[in-house]
């Protein structure tokens, strides 16, 4: 019998806002334990929280970015749970009034995954086990979040993954969040079931909570669904509960079981007044958003002329496509100013955190001055290289090492005179290519390189030879 896979996920964004989201603590990541608190991140009695509005800002920005409806009053509330984690017993967040619902992420393949909300929460703080100890550390308590619940619409392991990058993508783009796994200001709950293929009806699901690595959720949500799988096989069911993901044996293992909304007791703040916000207020966030990734993909290919995949190496990193956007700028083929980047410039920046970061010590200008050489044939491709090796390691324009001489090349006439002469001094070559050896053309241009250290330009002279031994 064969089954099928149903994933929903829950993502939580931290917001890249200065201070948290009821008192002006900094939300910056680290720190020593318990340095970026006061009485109100505490939850000390009788303090009182004031929303940020950046939070309310970067939420709207985040829904208009998945095509969400954006609700004009919302309000926040509280969700009480007792854990060492939450100082005050209960997680402020928004219930049955997400400040925005009903948008979508759309795949490579076309398919749209539906995003049921998303909500504005705050975070708790970090426990710490060392040594049969727990250790609190609340730094991370009352940074602002954005949860992102997507509806049961994943079907496989590559679409979960193609969702969290995208998602991951768009949210780096317009700027709410920094969106670094690693230190868990994305996070996903994921949400798994299995049933059989053809059937309408979800099977009962598993959650597994606070991933942060999209290699982890992959290989969980695989895991997961084969043990599913073999329990329904066998004739066992499967309970609704909470399971961790251990990576270093790769197995989910049961937490608990699932909590019920009720559970919660849900109900609204009362030391917080409704979040309205206008349709001017939704209008000029939507007019603030930069391009996203979709967008400049689609630019790079059908107006940039760019292969896709080559496109989709640069829209990845954010600070990348807006570097090739101003080094291809006024250049007729836009393709070249790209495969400096993902050719030689890629060489020095190998790791992901590094194409991220891409602090590239020249900025796009001088990579444009040097291709617009290219383009002009006022240089060739090898001493471009060149140049563009001791530009990067420099931080200088080109200038600094072609002069008005070298670039100056070689007139027609000169030109032709040379390859009159190369004909005359390379009889072999001439002879082996006339005789259908391709190859041999290659040492007859390269003597003319020699000749002119560089600087003829090899496709003029290739035609000009042809036209000597009379093959054009
Ligand atoms: P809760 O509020 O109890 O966590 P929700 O209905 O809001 O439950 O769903 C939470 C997440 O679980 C959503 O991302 C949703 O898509 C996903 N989900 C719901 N039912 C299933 C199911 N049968 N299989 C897989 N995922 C599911
Ligand atoms: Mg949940
Ligand atoms: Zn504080």
């Amino acid at each position: 019998m064969s089954y099928e896979l149903v994933v929903g996920l829950e993502t939580h964004v931290e917001l890249s806002t200065n201070t948290k989201i009821f008192c002006q603590c900094t939300t910056e990541f680290g720190g020593e334990p318990n340095s970026h608190c006061c009485p109100i991140c505490l939850g000390m009695p009788g303090t009182l929280p004031k929303l940020n509005k950046k939070v309310v800002e970067y939420a709207v920005k985040a829904g208009l970015a998945t095509n969400c409806k954006i609700r004009n009053l919302s309000k926040m509330d509280r969700k009480n749970y007792v854990y060492p984690d939450l100082p005050k017993a209960y997680q402020v967040t928004q219930f049955d009034k997400p400040i925005c619902e009903d948008g979508y992420i759309t795949l490579s393949s076309g398919k749209s995954i539906r995003i049921n909300r998303i909500h504005i929460e705050e975070d708790a703080g970090k426990l710490i086990h060392e040594r049969g100890d727990t250790y609190i550390d609340y730094n991370r308590g009352g940074v602002p979040l954005v949860e992102i619940v997507t509806d049961p619409d994943i079907r496989t392991v590559d679409e979960a993954v193609e969702y969290i990058e995208q998602l991951r993508l768009i949210m780096k783009y317009i700027g709410v969040s920094d969106v670094k796994m690693q230190e868990g200001s994305l996070r996903c709950d994921v949400n798994i079931s299995v049933r059989k293929k053809g059937e309408e009806k979800f099977g009962t699901r598993t959650e597994i909570k606070n991933m942060n690595s999209v290699n982890f959720i992959a290989k969980a949500i695989a895991y997961e669904f084969e043990r599913q799988v073999d329990i329904l096989e066998s004739g066992g069911e499967i309970h609704q509960e909470t399971r961790r993901y251990d990576s270093d044996l790769n197995i989910t293992e049961s937490m608990r079981s699932k909590e019920d909304a009720e559970d919660y007791r849900y109900f609204r703040e009362p030391d917080l007044v409704n979040i309205y916000v206008s349709e001017e207020e939704i209008k000029k966030y939507k007019a603030e958003l930069p391009q996203l990734p979709h967008e400049k993909l689609n630019i790079f290919i059908n107006e940039y002329g760019l292969p896709k995949d080559d496109a989709e190496l640069l829209i990845k990193y954010k600070k990348v496509a807006e570097y090739y956007e101003e080094a291809s700028k006024n250049l007729k083929n836009k393709k070249l100013a790209s495969n400096y980047i993902l050719g030689q410039i890629y060489r020095k920046f190998p790791t992901d955190s590094e194409k991220e970061e891409f602090n590239i010590s020249i900025p796009p200008k001088y990579l444009n001055d040097l291709i617009q050489l290219v383009e002009s044939r006022k240089i060739n491709s090898s001493m471009a290289s060149n140049a563009l090796e001791k530009m990067l390691d420099s931080g200088k324009a080109v200038t600094e090492f072609i002069s008005e001489k070298d670039m100056e090349g070689i007139d027609e006439n000169t030109l032709r005179e040379l390859c009159i002469k190369a004909v005359n001094e390379n009889q072999k070559a001439v002879e082996s290519y006339l005789g259908g050896k391709e190859k041999a053309f290659k040492s007859i241009i390269g003597y003319i390189m020699r000749e002119t250290k560089g600087k003829a330009d090899p496709i003029k002279a290739t035609e000009i030879i042809k036209e000597i031994i009379g093959k054009i």
